[in-house]
């Protein structure tokens, strides 16, 4: 195969295992498709607009006097661009998404459908609030719910993502620090097993990070958290449902040892969609924890967004919450944009405005369609799912906690593939041969070689078993010493094994047509 300095090959390679290969580099339906850059001509232009008469001197020298150089296509040749690339693309529409931790769920159609009404869709955030106040009441029953199935005080909505969540919390628990005017915290304490971006967020805020030992079961070792409490940690962050995919049993005595230490109780609840309906957050002691509307309430994630990640906060922290708030007022709703008043103590701001409104719409819908006994199902079915996983892989893999049922996910370690040969990694690639998306691989990094399934509440039990059925014959293939399957996989995805180390420390985010002499040297982030 050749293979470009920064990881991509060139085409995709003929099919090894299957000898035959078309003539045309395609794959039956599968279309061989370049990039935009390829496939459109600056010359061309899908459309015919009469130039555009525009008084340029508002620009001064930032006026645009050469082409701009972007690809052309027609309305049918983009299409089929955008089709093409989308099916060598794996897609919850088209499988089963065993991703652990993400909960990649079915996005009903009826929330989309919700999302894309114009008295939603087409609004814009400076418009007058008089205009908006069926959007605004939206967001006030999406906060109610937010707040009851948590049963938590307050409910900051803006936050994009769950990592910007974690942002918000240690964001109004250090404000609650300062306003007592102890500024000897420090320290903020995650456990071993923590989803990386725990750490990362209080190290951004400032903090220093210290792991907390796990113990044989994989959780949270009590005593290890006891020693490392004291008056120098800030809070502590905790997964429940955690990352093994186990419930932290000693979760309100974690709360209880935390809050007589002065720190405050930071819940990831990325895993919420396993306890949705049957656990409240607030009873648990939790102070502050984000929702990962894009995970539990069924919103699409996207490339890296839009995801939306509110944050529920307790009596303790509710006043530092971030603005915007919504208020009651004498002329209907209205988002409260300023530190005045009672909101005097905000610590301010998460983003621009109020947050990623079609998300919303997509959860609300989600929540007013399930109802609270369906939310409720969602959980159970989530963990029953995770389970029949479990049951059916355990006599071929092995679960890194046998022990027991799991939560919402099933977590196996790589002793079964002891001797074989082959890796994690190789497993993961011959499962996309068989059509399904690799589960979460090597994390949590406690558990050698991890594999972390979470098949969600929404597989039925016939896609579950193609699935296991999937897995349960690959496994027998490692074991019966068939190595070519794995350590060349994937055969038959439209790009072979990449590097990925390459890959993701030289990323090429722009496209040059002669790479090595035009594009800028890519910088290295150490
Ligand atoms: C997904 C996830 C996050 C981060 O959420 P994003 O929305 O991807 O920023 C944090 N913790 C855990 C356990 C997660 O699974």
């Amino acid at each position: 195969m050749t293979m470009l300095n920064v990881g991509r090959p060139t085409r995709p390679e003929a099919v090894e295992m299957d000898t035959h290969t078309s003539l045309n580099g395609g794959r039956g339906l599968l279309q061989d498709e370049g990039l935009l850059f390829e496939v459109g001509r600056p010359d061309r232009t899908g459309v015919d607009l009469e130039p555009a008469e525009l008084d340029a001197s508002d620009l001064g020298d930032l006026v645009r006097t050469a082409p701009i150089g972007l690809a052309g296509l027609s309305e049918p040749e983009a299409v089929r661009h955008y089709v093409r690339l989308s099916q060598k693309n794996h897609a919850i529409d088209l499988a089963l998404y065993p991703l652990g931790s993400c909960t990649m769920k079915h996005n009903p159609r009826l929330n989309e459908k919700m999302a894309r009404l114009a008295g939603f869709a087409d609004l814009h955030p400076l418009q007058p609030q008089s205009t908006v106040q069926g959007a605004l009441a939206l967001m006030d029953r999406l906060a109610h719910w937010l707040k009851t199935l948590t049963g938590m005080p307050a409910v900051a909505l803006s936050p994009k993502a769950g990592a910007h969540g974690e942002l918000c919390g240690l964001l109004a628990i250090r404000a609650a620090h300062e306003s007592r005017g102890d500024a000897a915290r420090r320290r903020v304490l995650t456990p071993t097993s923590a989803h990386g971006t725990n750490p990362a967020t209080a190290a951004f805020v400032g903090y220093q990070v210290t792991e907390i030992g796990q113990t044989e079961d994989g959780r949270v070792d009590l005593a290890d958290l006891a020693a490392k409490l004291g008056p120098d940690v800030a809070a502590i962050m905790v997964t429940n449902p955690n990352t093994c995919g186990l419930f932290e049993r000693d979760i309100v005595e974690i709360a209880r040892l935390t809050h007589e230490a002065g720190a405050y109780f930071y819940c990831d609840g990325a895993n919420f969609n396993a306890i949705v309906g049957r656990v409240r957050p607030g009873d648990l002691g939790v102070d502050a924890m984000h929702i990962n509307l894009h995970k539990t309430f069924s919103t699409p994630h996207g490339g890296g967004g839009p995801g939306a990640g509110p944050v529920v906060l307790s009596e303790a922290l509710a006043r530092f919450a971030p603005a915007p708030w919504i208020v009651h007022g004498p002329e209907g709703l209205r988002l409260e944009e300023e530190a005045r008043g009672e909101a005097a103590d905000a610590f301010g701001r998460m983003s621009a405005f109020h947050g990623q409104m079609g998300m919303f719409v997509r959860a609300y819908a989600y929540m007013l369609s399930h109802g609270a006994d369906g939310l409720r199902q969602v959980a159970e079915d989530a963990v029953l799912n995770a389970n029949y996983v479990k049951a059916r892989l355990q006599g071929a893999m092995t679960p890194a906690f046998p022990v027991g049922p799991c939560m919402h996910e099933a977590l196996f370690d790589d002793t079964w593939l002891e001797g074989t040969g082959i890796t994690t990694l190789d497993f993961a690639k011959a499962m996309i041969d068989e059509g399904f998306h690799p589960m979460t691989m090597y994390f949590p990094l406690v558990v050698h070689g991890a594999m972390l399934i979470e098949p969600t509440e929404t597989e039925s039990r016939a896609e579950l078993d193609r699935f296991c059925e999937a897995l349960l014959a690959l496994a027998q293939a490692a074991k019966a010493g068939d190595v070519d399957r794995f350590k060349g996989a994937p055969f038959l995805a439209p790009l072979r094994r990449l590097d990925e180390t390459l890959a993701a420390r030289k990323p090429r985010l722009a496209w040059h047509p002669e790479p090595t002499a035009v594009a800028p040297a890519p910088q290295v982030i150490e």
